[in-house]
């Protein structure tokens, strides 16, 4: 039989809240000759230090850096890692994928439907622009991560989106416009409900406070906070979530919902004329919570 590998998705914390994903392939069977087993992937790598430790501890070497969006925190460790040689698994390449608009971005991507970062062979990333936090965000959408028979069901989805879906939030905006943040997130609750999302901050319970001020009678928003007090009462990571989470208790999600506009209507004292309104005053009292 044959034996695929699958994806491996580990995380490195940085920072106050900020995760690093990496992304390599692994196999279940440990006699399986994977190519390049030992060459990640980074996503927003926003301190050199700690994703050069990283590869040291984990003996791998650094094949690409993703980058979601050109604020510090996502890209202010690439330059150090550009200059660190030793850290590649080919010195000679070191693709930096990104927006052509930000400076350490190497290997744009922002002009083509998705591309597949070497080695992760098979593994395309589709490129979804999220605009609204930043203009020239980008998401990442992986839809055939293969996995092996000896694994238990593996997810086929996976979905890096930066600063754009939180768990139970959503990015501030920046440099944009509510009505492009709101698109986007649309755009991502589009994908499908089994995908699994990971998000750079770790800003669940925060953001869970929020979403149970605009719904305090959703029942499974109340169940999933209870589950993130206990999970961060151990100090551990609460993602990745799924889309299908996010649907049922995200208010950004739910902004169409009668009750949710009732609640935002009460909360920001203004009328609520159109599901734009609705978004735009969500995000706003997100602002000042
Ligand atoms: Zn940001």
């Amino acid at each position: 039989m044959s034996d695929l590998p699958h994806l491996l998705i580990d995380y490195l914390p940085i920072f106050n809240d900020n995760y690093i994903w990496v992304i390599g392939l692994n196999s279940a069977d440990k006699t399986a000759n994977i190519p390049h087993q030992n060459s990640i992937i980074m996503i927003d790598p926003g301190d050199e230090k700690a994703a050069a430790a990283y590869l040291k501890k984990h003996n791998k070497t650094l094949a690409g850096i993703v980058i979601t969006h050109s604020h510090s925190d996502h890209v202010g460790g690439v330059n150090g890692l550009l200059s660190n040689k030793s850290v590649w698994a080919d010195s000679a390449k070191q693709p930096v994928y990104g927006h052509q608009s930000i400076a350490c971005v190497n290997t744009p991507v922002d002009h083509l439907p998705s591309f597949t970062p070497w080695p992760l062979h098979h593994v395309a990333f589709n490129i979804i622009p999220t605009p609204g936090h930043m203009p020239e965000h980008l998401s990442y959408f992986i839809d055939n991560i293969p996995h092996t028979h000896h694994t238990e069901q593996v997810n086929n989805y996976a979905l890096f989106c930066g600063d754009t879906l939180f768990h139970a939030g959503c990015g501030r905006i920046f440099n944009g416009t509510a009505k492009e943040l709101q698109n986007s997130l649309d755009t991502l609750q589009s994908l499908p409900d089994k995908t699994q999302v990971y998000c750079t901050h770790e800003y669940t319970q925060s953001n869970m406070a929020f979403a149970m001020a605009i719904e305090p009678n959703n029942t499974q928003l109340l169940q999933t906070s209870h589950n993130i007090d206990t999970l961060r009462a151990q100090h551990r990571i609460t993602l990745p979530t799924t889309i299908q989470t996010q649907k049922a208790i995200n208010p950004f999600l739910r902004y169409r919902l009668p009750h949710v506009q009732s609640q935002i209507a009460h909360l920001s004292a203004q009328n609520i004329n159109n599901d734009d309104d609705a978004f735009r005053l969500l995000r706003v009292l997100k602002d000042t919570f």
